[in-house]
């Protein structure tokens, strides 16, 4: 079969590999979409701690079942399904805290196992979550970044009512806008310095799209922000915008030695809370079972749809300024 193959050292190979074969409590998926997201311009670096190569890229995804190991009896050939690409041992301290995406002994498709930019994709049946056939591989697809949205919702729950502000309207913005517009929050606005960002985010229903956190005329009056950008500035100048016992969710991957200003006064003073969310933790099953309500909202954040064969071009295409999500299918 087919495989995208990284080296760690920027090197993208096509390569030829044998097709595997599902052993007891495994499945084979015939992948028909995977996304690209920032991780994986990471692991093509090797500049993600855990990336372990030669590695198969690919940890967003969806695509139908090929074959199942002998005792798998809950899925079938031909079934639309996408996974949890976190494999947790389910027994750690983090495990048994529900954090399975921090588990002491993670291991995860596409960053140090084969992922999904192949022909097949060996999963164990235990993370694969079975679709409605309302979807297909696309929104299916879509299924993982949605799960580390609905995290975040876990992690700082209540958005239904509140006045929200994300920062960043890449695709987890856009997402986590229209999460918090379909959970009934009452306003949400978008900071984001791309002009066909702010305006995706108005047409997905947010009140209002500026270029920074001040021009937003909100301060002491937003409930919830989120952080999708990493970005020290922006975050820090958001944080002001917090009421009295406002949370901040850390969605954005900074660089890891940024840091940013905090008024310990203004935290003890109004009670804020400043918390991380970070990857799908235990959600997966309920984004795919939101997404059939959002399938048709967020099918157009995929921007652009690649061969296989043309995984560096897709890469490329994720710096073009009008890409939201770029998919390889
Ligand atoms: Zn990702
Ligand atoms: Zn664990």
């Amino acid at each position: 079969m087919d495989a995208v193959v990284l080296d760690g050292r920027g090197g993208i190979a096509l390569e030829t590999r044998p097709v595997p074969a599902p052993g007891p409590g495994e499945v084979l998926i015939a992948p028909g979409a995977t996304g690209i997201c920032g991780t994986d311009l990471h692991l093509i670096e090797g500049t993600y701690a855990a990336g372990r190569y030669p590695l198969v890229p690919g940890h967003e995804f969806a695509g139908t079942i090929a074959a199942v190991g002998s005792d798998v009896s809950a899925l079938r050939d031909g079934d639309l399904v996408a996974a949890d690409p976190n494999l947790s041992c389910g027994e750690c301290r983090l495990c048994r805290m529900d954090a399975p995406n921090l588990c002491e002994r993670i291991a995860a498709l596409g960053i140090n196992l084969p992922g999904s930019c192949a022909a097949y994709v060996l999963v164990p049946a235990r993370v694969v979550v079975p679709l409605s056939p309302a979807l297909d591989a696309t929104t299916g697809a879509l299924v993982e970044p949605l799960s580390c949205v609905l995290n975040a919702v876990k992690r700082a729950p209540g958005w239904q009512d509140a006045v929200m502000v994300v920062i960043g309207a890449g695709c987890i913005g856009l997402l986590a806008t229209t999460v918090a517009i379909h959970l009934g929050a009452a306003e949400v606005h978008v900071v984001e310095p791309h002009a066909l960002r702010r305006d995706r985010a108005l047409a997905l229903g947010a009140r209002s799209a500026a270029t920074a956190a001040t021009e937003l005329d909100l301060a002491d009056r937003v409930d919830l922000v989120l952080d999708a950008s990493g970005h020290p500035g922006a975050i820090a100048s958001a944080i002001p915008l917090l009421r009295k016992r406002g949370r901040f969710i850390q969605m954005g991957v900074a660089h890891p030695e940024a840091t940013i200003p905090v008024s310990p006064y203004a935290i003890y003073a109004k009670e804020v809370t400043y918390l991380g969310a970070n990857s799908c933790g235990s959600s997966f099953p309920a984004a795919a079972e939101m997404m059939v309500d959002l399938a048709d909202r967020v099918r157009p954040l995929v921007t652009h749809t690649f061969p296989l064969a043309r995984y560096a071009d897709a890469v490329a295409a994720m710096r073009a300024p009008d890409a939201v999500k770029v998919q390889v299918a």
